[in-house]
């Protein structure tokens, strides 16, 4: 049986390509990318000839068993998706899921990705995260989505487009508070990346001073309550202290 590759491709930067990513590309027979004509610009880029085919949400039900029939026949698959780790908010698990049902090996390359790319450089807590991608559209749905995840202790990792990222971030106060600490990490890797660290309102006054633009991940500090709460009583303990002039 063949191999399947899962290969990252950058988020922005193409110095970000790794030496085994293009290794892996150069030598598999085939490549199923998110988007044919997006990825051969990359590949041509790179000088990568080898033959394409589209894998998306709209024909994945068709594709995936294509491509199982030429895995199984021995040839070896690479799946990129247009940007980052493909599965990762990107078309991809319903090929590693038919792959592993039919005994498939599945190989993943390590490489770019921008939630965990952002998280490290955010100042918010990396050791316990959460990954949620995109929220609905729909701002009911996004806001119902919001509240199942207000019990949860860890940062949180959304992406975001510049068109909603106000209106999201306008839910997030909403639903977690004003004061809750945001980061929103854009354009990574790119001309015009930055950050941008503060509290969800001042995020908000920012945003409309700064029109959003270019691509966004936005990451959520979520504070134990019991955190809070021990944060509230040492205040208290200090503001008693002062008034006592100790
Ligand atoms: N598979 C990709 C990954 O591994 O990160 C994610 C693909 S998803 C369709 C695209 C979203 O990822 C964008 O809308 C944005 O929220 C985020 N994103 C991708 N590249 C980015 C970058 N250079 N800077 C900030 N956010 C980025």
């Amino acid at each position: 049986k063949g191999k399947l590759y899962l290969v990252p491709t950058p988020i922005g930067n193409l110095d970000d390509m790794t030496f085994r990513a293009l290794a892996i590309l150069k030598e598999v027979d085939l490549i199923a990318a998110e988007d044919t004509r997006h990825s051969g610009l990359l590949l041509q880029h790179f000088q990568i000839k080898r033959p394409l085919v589209s894998l998306h949400e709209h024909n994945y039900a068709k594709r995936v068993p294509e491509l199982i029939a030429k895995l199984n026949s021995g040839l070896s698959v690479a799946q990129i998706s247009d940007a980052g780790m493909p599965s990762i908010s990107d078309p991809g698990h319903e090929l590693v899921l038919a792959a592993i049902k039919n005994q498939i090996d599945v190989i993943s390359l390590p490489g770019p990705s921008a939630g965990i790319t952002a998280l490290i450089a955010s100042g918010l807590s990396a050791e316990k995260f959460t990954f949620i991608g995109f929220l609905p559209r729909k701002n009911s749905e996004q806001k119902r989505e919001l509240e199942k995840l207000k019990l949860i202790e860890t940062t949180l990792i959304f992406y975001e487009s510049p068109f909603r990222i106000a209106k999201t971030l306008n839910n997030i106060q909403l639903v977690f508070g004003a004061d809750t600490k945001v980061v929103l990490a854009r354009e990574l890797t790119k001309k015009f990346e930055s950050y941008y660290r503060g509290t969800v309102a001042d995020a908000l006054v920012f945003l409309q001073q700064n029109t959003a633009r270019g691509e966004y991940v936005l990451l959520v500090e979520k504070i134990p309550e019991k955190t809070i709460f021990s944060a509230r009583s040492l205040i208290q303990r200090i503001e008693q202290d002062i008034k006592k002039g100790t």
